[in-house]
């Protein structure tokens, strides 16, 4: 089954905590807001320091105010040799803009990020996986960007956000007038369904051969296996937000073993990390054409 070898993209959503599609709902107040800024910037670090002993770029999708709320962090990630990307300016997501919006959040994520960074920031990611069905008018908006890629449609079902019927493996994303290259996050086809093993409870909570099956049947279908994580899942000391019992048990499950378990992930698949901009600087034109909602 493990026929070819694995390309994995570690990509890192930076956000600070209260920010989550789970507390949105939640107005923290500043102090709160201070310490998970705070314990952003010390996970984040420790990530950088575990990526450079294992010698793993990755690729880092941050908050375009965070490039001007702790702007060493941003230039230390990318002094590291870590791609820089966007994700949006203040982890709206993309339902709650209107198109005008949604064009502007994206244009001053992407400067805020540049001028601190120094890099040209190429790819992104919605809040929450929010590029659906609903959003599709925003395709268009990130084909006229100037942006290489996008990250942002999880082609599996769930309450929050997904497109199941998208290609699992990377493609053109179709709007009404432009297309953009989707690298799709990782999914694992089984029981006739694409279990979401690229992060979050399935990363946490499910025995990582899960996410070993996919990324084997993505390298083999020739695609990467796209991972994501957030620094607040590196953080078990950190004060819980008020959520409910559902939301409560996905946000924190398993946290406390997120360390090793990127570590575990660090040591399988050493040497075969790639950051999304060396991607999609290899994929060709013959990729299959995607349109949301057709
Ligand atoms: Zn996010």
């Amino acid at each position: 089954m493990n026929s070819k070898p694995a390309t994995v993209v570690l990509s890192f959503d930076i956000e600070e905590h209260h920010r989550i599609e789970a507390a949105a709902h939640l107005e923290p107040a500043s102090e709160t807001t201070a310490i998970y800024g705070q314990r952003m910037e010390a996970t984040t670090r420790r990530l950088l320091d575990q990526l450079a002993a294992a010698g793993a770029p990755a690729t880092f999708f941050i908050v375009g105010e965070i490039a001007q709320s702790h702007p060493q962090l941003v230039r230390a990630i990318a002094g590291a040799g870590h791609e820089i990307g966007s994700h949006s300016h203040n982890h709206r997501r993309i339902r709650r803009l209107t198109p005008e919006q949604f064009r502007e959040d994206l244009r001053r994520s992407i400067d805020a990020l540049q001028q601190v960074a120094g890099v040209p920031v190429v790819g992104y990611r919605a809040p929450t996986f929010s590029v659906t069905r609903a959003t599709a008018w925003a395709v268009d908006i990130l084909a006229e960007a100037g942006l290489k890629y996008d990250s942002s449609v999880f082609p599996v079902r769930h309450d929050r956000y997904g497109v199941p019927d998208a290609p699992r493996t990377p493609f053109w994303l179709c709007g009404e007038r432009g297309k953009i290259l989707e690298l799709p996050p990782a999914t694992y086809r089984r029981f006739g369904q694409n279990l979401p093993v690229a992060g979050g409870g399935y990363f946490r909570l499910f025995p990582l051969a899960f996410l070993r099956a996919g990324v084997n049947q993505l390298a083999n279908a020739g695609a990467p296996g796209v991972l994501y994580f957030h620094p607040w899942e590196f953080d078990p000391g950190q004060p819980k937000l008020p959520l409910g019992a559902l939301s409560k048990f996905r946000t924190y499950v398993g946290i406390g073993k997120s360390t090793a378990r990127l570590g575990r992930i660090l040591d399988r698949y050493r040497g075969r990390f790639r950051r999304c901009i060396d991607v999609a600087g290899e994929l060709g034109d013959d990729l299959p054409s995607f349109k949301i909602g057709d």
